[in-house]
């Protein structure tokens, strides 16, 4: 029964069987009990497989490393270079896409950084404008720093845009300040409110620096105050191409027990407000994200990445996990792509193979292991230590409280799957 886990809560004989797409709480049983029950669900759930919808395709594009604001963790030194995308890449790109997903009807268009996605609107229309002339329905998706003028909002209102808005609210002003050192704050602040008031409700990405750790509940109450419903919480995490010092890290352990705290907040006082963690996925024996299967993402000098960390040409681990090159035709290469199928951390002996918690973990960022490790198998020790001290805390808690699933949400603005804890977790009475 490789394909299911068992977590022992502190009381008792309460415990919290994991399986691909269920969490099952078996209370108070006997050790044959038990036994009983995960066979059972092993049974049920033997044949259970992640589906992507094959009607969609999803192209991720750069449009620029140039960046209005100057991030003190950025994590690709935005606006330090100010290369921006050409559009024949852009077609090169969409017409290989289209050639070679003939069944999608729709396209995911995720516009990203590092880099300040949306400084060119007419460059953004453009290229919504080509995906509109091939695709069926072409869905919007944006992360920003949420800095831009009318122009775009109103744009990004006309095409209902799903957006992600970078926002660190009490860390703001000293953690996202304008590339001149002026404060960012109101303008992303009256961002937010616009949206809203027209009907798009951004998810925020908040990190949290060791400058904020002890700020959670401050952050979460400006959130509600400005009438947000989703956010991201994620810690700060310095590689080998970010901006800043490690000091900004938080203490891993702080910020596991941090975030239950405001987990807990949010649940006790009803606030309307979800928290995606990032370290809590729905239970699967995949993989942690499309790194590894899918990811096709376009950057300003023609290349192809699996992720958004490795963006530039000389980059750390470019030539391993760069998937193709857009020159005069487009080139996929096949090699680095067998190399990132390998990257399974959750399946392989010096990974995570034996955790009990490596189906919901799913092995944590496999960028943050491979800044901790190279490219092998070995997963970081900053992940584990909030995985480890974060889930066995919130499966306790989630029984006990079940405010507390309501509130933790799967990746809210994840294109394919919006579920809330609460829509995987079963509870087998005493
Ligand atoms: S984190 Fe984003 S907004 Fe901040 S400097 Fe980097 S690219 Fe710009
Ligand atoms: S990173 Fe740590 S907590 Fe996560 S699956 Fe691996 S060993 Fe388990």
């Amino acid at each position: 029964m490789n394909n299911i886990t068992t977590v022992k809560l502190t009381k008792g004989n309460d415990y919290a069987i994991i399986a691909p797409g269920q969490i099952i709480y078996a209370l108070n049983k006997s050790d044959k009990e038990l036994e009983e029950a995960k066979l059972e669900i092993y049974e049920n759930t033997k044949d259970y497989k992640t589906s992507k919808p094959i009607d969609r395709v999803l192209l991720g594009i750069i449009p620029t490393f140039d960046c209005n604001l100057k991030c003190i963790y950025c994590y690709s030194n935005g606006g330090d270079s100010k290369e921006v995308i050409t559009m024949e890449t852009v077609i090169k790109a969409m017409n290989h896409i289209r050639k070679t997903k003939k069944e999608a009807k729709v396209l995911d268009l995720c516009f990203l950084g590092g880099g300040e996605p949306l400084l060119n609107l007419d460059l953004i229309k453009e290229i919504v404008n080509y995906a509109d002339l091939l695709f069926e329905n072409v869905e919007i998706h944006v992360v920003t720093n949420g800095t831009f003028g009318t122009n775009v909002l109103s744009w990004l209102i006309d095409r209902k845009a799903n957006i992600r808005i970078s926002y660190d609210a009490v860390g703001q002003d000293f953690q996202r300040p304008f590339y001149n050192n002026n404060s960012s704050k109101r303008i992303v602040e009256t961002n937010i409110k616009k949206l809203i008031l027209n009907g798009i409700s951004p998810t925020i990405q908040c990190t949290i620096t060791s400058q904020t750790v002890n700020k959670m509940i401050e952050i979460i109450n400006t959130l509600i105050k400005l009438e947000v419903k989703a956010v991201k919480i994620e810690p700060c995490v310095m590689t080998d191409v970010s901006r800043g010092t490690k000091s900004l890290q938080p203490n891993p352990i702080t910020f596991a027990n941090k975030l239950v705290e405001v987990i807990e907040y949010v649940a006790n006082n009803d606030l309307p407000i979800s928290i995606n963690t990032n370290y809590f996925s729905k239970p699967s024996n995949g993989k942690y994200c499309g790194m590894g299967h899918g990811n096709f993402t376009v950057t300003p000098e023609g290349m192809i990445t699996s992720c958004i960390e490795i963006a530039k040409k000389n980059d750390p681990y470019s030539d391993k996990l760069m998937i193709g090159k857009i020159g005069e035709k487009v080139e996929i290469f096949a090699e680095n792509i067998e190399i990132l199928n390998k990257l399974d951390y959750i399946h392989q002996n010096g990974g995570c193979s034996i955790c009990q918690f490596r189906l919901i973990c799913l092995g944590g960022c496999p960028m943050a292991n491979i800044w901790e490790n190279g490219l092998t198998s070995t997963k970081s020790k900053f992940t584990c230590a909030i995985e480890h001290t974060l889930l066995p805390t919130l499966l306790l808690k989630i029984v006990e409280n079940e405010k507390i699933m309501n509130v933790i949400m799967e990746n809210p603005e994840k294109i394919y799957n919006r579920d809330s804890v609460s829509n995987y977790v079963k509870v087998l009475k005493r």
